[in-house]
């Protein structure tokens, strides 16, 4: 990631979402922060219930009850989407900022011919467009995402899963928003199609100069498009850096067993898993929500919740290693001594 100096974006600040349940709030997210540069692509992974999905539903300002906003700001272009009112918010999505939602069947109307759909996101901010202008920016937002301009007018079932997510895809970019919410936009989808939609996903967001952010579960595929990781677990943040150094010099333990859990393509070897689950979201362990299974515990990480704090250039964890650790130390044995690695 080169230096740079232009202004973000996208910054969230301070971002709480909880879903209210009866026993208490659970903090899908949790006091996460990040900002992005137009053109960045910022890849969030994590395991499923980290908090992924909720963030980026937080990011268009579509959570639902029993899910809540508690705090923090979403500045799109220094707005704040989350105190934007109703005609303002309607304006800014597509617009400024648009989402590619997860499950493309679930995302189109099956009785509208995709024309009708396409026209209705374009006419829905620029009503004065004409007819034939309309048609000519459909057939142009195929042509941009690969598919031809004669399924214009055919209905969704009659796409594959591929051509569908395309579809969500042209329909997201009609109005060349400035940041693209992709939430996990291959799932589902078989492994050669995923690399085909995510290249689309990358030449579209070239071409806009767009800044992305991609949510998915697969490091590996992620990592083939982001210029910037981020790792969420527990709702928290817990490592944010250059895509380089998040696989090869990953700071956070988690992040390091996640990159440790890809399987290799030179070497065969047995696919290592992270032992445990994630905390319930309602029952957090005091201090890092890692802590029950992380293999570096020591005493501090069970009372005292680590901030984020710089560990590279660029490179935010929030783990009590540092800052008195340079890097990564070799994983330790599995001890009860209640120490910090050596
Ligand atoms: Fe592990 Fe402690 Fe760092 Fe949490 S703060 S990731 S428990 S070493």
């Amino acid at each position: 990631m080169e230096p740079n100096d232009t202004k973000p974006i996208l910054e969230v600040k301070n971002l709480h979402v909880h879903y209210d349940t009866g026993k208490g709030p659970a903090k899908a997210v949790n006091d996460v922060s990040f900002s992005l540069r137009p053109g960045e692509r910022l890849g969030l992974i994590g395991e499923s219930g980290s908090g992924k999905t909720t963030m980026a539903m937080a990011l268009m300002r579509l959570t639902k009850a029993p899910g809540r906003i508690a705090s923090g700001s979403v500045l799109l272009d220094g707005e704040d989407i989350l105190t934007m009112s109703p005609r303002e918010l309607r304006a800014a999505r597509l617009r400024d900022i648009a989402l590619i939602p997860q499950g493309a069947m679930s995302s189109l109307n099956p009785v509208m011919r995709l024309e009708v759909q396409m026209a209705d996101a374009i006419l829905a901010h620029r009503p004065e467009m004409k007819k034939e202008a309309v048609d000519a920016r459909i057939e142009e937002l195929l042509k941009s995402v690969g598919l031809t301009p004669e399924v214009a007018r055919r209905f969704p079932h009659e796409l594959s899963g591929g051509m569908k997510q395309r579809a969500v895809m042209a329909i997201a970019t009609a109005l060349t928003p400035k940041v693209i919410v992709a939430d996990e936009p291959t799932s589902a989808l078989d492994v050669v199609v995923q690399r085909q939609v995510i290249q689309t996903l990358g030449r579209l967001q070239g071409g806009l100069g767009a800044a992305v952010v991609l949510i998915g579960h697969d490091m590996g595929l992620v990592a083939q498009f982001a210029d910037i990781v981020g790792v969420m677990y527990a709702g928290k943040l817990v490592e944010i850096g250059p895509v380089r150094a998040m696989i090869e010099a990953p700071k956070h333990p988690y992040t390091k067993l996640l990159v440790d859990s890809l399987p290799g393509i030179k070497v065969k070897q047995a696919l290592i898993g992270i032992p445990g689950l994630p905390p319930p979201l309602v029952d957090l362990p005091p201090g890092c929500p890692f802590n029950p299974r992380c293999p570096y515990v020591f005493d501090r990480c069970r009372s005292e919740t680590p901030e984020p704090q710089t560990v590279g250039p660029n490179q935010l964890a929030a783990c009590h290693l540092y800052p008195e650790h340079a890097v990564l130390p070799p994983m330790p044995a599995p001890s009860s001594s209640g120490r910090a690695p050596q």
